[in-house]
């Protein structure tokens, strides 16, 4: 029995696009509805999305907790 081919393990790296400046970053905040935005981006918005230690998605309007 030949059973010993590796199987194929193509893990996909888990990048970050911000939806802002359209780039890969390592991280963005993030939500459930897709929308992802990079610290850079959100400090520029942040006068219109963040309310303390929350944020609030522009797309869907789902308020997130800032860690
Ligand atoms: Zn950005
Ligand atoms: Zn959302």
């Amino acid at each position: 029995m030949e059973n010993k081919r590796p199987k194929p393990r193509r893990r996909r790296r888990k990048e970050f696009r911000c939806h802002c400046c359209k780039q890969e970053k390592p991280f963005c905040w993030n939500c459930t509805c897709g929308f992802q935005i990079c610290p850079e981006c959100f400090e520029e918005n942040k006068w219109g999305m963040s309310n303390g230690p929350t944020w609030i998605c522009p797309d869907c309007e789902r308020v997130h907790m800032m860690e």
